[in-house]
């Protein structure tokens, strides 16, 4: 970076005890600043900088290419393109505003909030990405504030329970979506845990104190994680959104076909796949294998 030169930086002793979460990082603290001087400090180096461009980056990405890719006017229910938008979106929101203000001279009061910010914008994406379970996470995360790194763990963990009882639900029960989506989803959520995994142990920076204090720690790493998660939510949001043009209930379900109010076209679901880089030849079979509405 580098544009200018900033502000005195802070050692760890020196900074608010608030913001004293990870005590591998020694160096490179900003001082408590009014949101301008917040904002400032997009241009000059500092120990949160890495933490701001690794999920401001991929927001300004998401925004502009995913509509791109999203099928807005192959399904009826273009709710569900607009619902799967935002959950890209919120959680990289959420998180560069909480990293850009958290030593707002509001002090503590003003982290406690941000912090819920960023939170609730990973929670939006568990939830709006893969359920309906919103009000729950959100209730779940404001009661316990997320404090520590382990209590904003536990919030995802009780998420990823939720969605493994869906997964279960789709492979050995009754519950319906594209088989290829399912290892997406699976991958999706296990990238999310890693991350929130590391973000806890602090590796690298617990090996070499002060080594990683700019590029390179626990914290970006994870961040780097939950952006690759919600790139594979995407795929396998693509995936279901294909099988669902082309799924049809079954005859005995004592519903009428159209119940799931999704339009289906002959040619749509291999149009969809391209975009995702899915494998084509499995969406072949499937298109084979449903009896096409009348
Ligand atoms: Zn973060």
């Amino acid at each position: 970076m580098g544009l200018h030169k900033g502000p005195r930086l802070l050692d760890l002793a020196k900074t608010p005890q608030h913001l004293q979460f990870n005590k591998y990082v020694l160096t490179g603290y900003r001082p408590v600043a009014t949101a301008p001087e917040c904002l400032g400090s997009l241009f000059y180096m500092h120990n949160e900088l890495g933490n701001i461009y690794t999920h401001g980056v991929p927001f300004f990405l998401f925004l502009v290419l995913l509509p791109f890719s999203i099928p807005w006017m192959e399904v009826d229910s273009v709710w569900l393109c607009v619902v799967h938008y935002l959950a890209c979106l919120c959680p990289t929101v959420g998180s560069v505003v909480y990293h850009v203000f958290m030593n707002h001279v509001g002090g503590e009061h003003v982290y406690d909030t941000l912090l819920s910010l960023d939170m609730f914008g990973v929670c939006l994406v568990n939830t709006l990405g893969r359920s309906s379970m919103l009000i729950g996470s959100a209730v779940l995360m404001f009661c316990e504030e997320g404090n520590t790194n382990i209590l904003r763990l536990q919030a995802f963990l009780w998420q990823a329970g939720f969605r493994f009882s869906l997964f279960l639900f789709r492979v050995f029960g009754s519950g319906a979506g594209s088989p290829d989506s399912l290892r997406l989803f699976v991958i999706m959520d296990s990238l999310a845990v890693l991350g929130g995994l590391v973000n806890i142990v602090q590796i690298p920076e617990r090996f070499v104190p002060g080594l990683f204090d700019n590029w390179g720690n626990s914290h970006q790493i994870m961040h780097v994680m939950v952006i690759c998660s919600i790139v594979y939510l995407h795929w396998g949001t693509l995936e279901d959104l294909a099988w669902m043009k082309t799924y049809q209930c079954p005859a005995d379900a004592g519903r009428p076909s159209s119940s799931l109010h999704f339009r289906t076209s002959a040619q749509s679901s291999s149009e969809l796949l391209s975009s995702s880089g899915s494998d084509r030849s499995a969406m072949g079979k499937r298109k084979m294998a449903a009896t096409p509405l009348s």
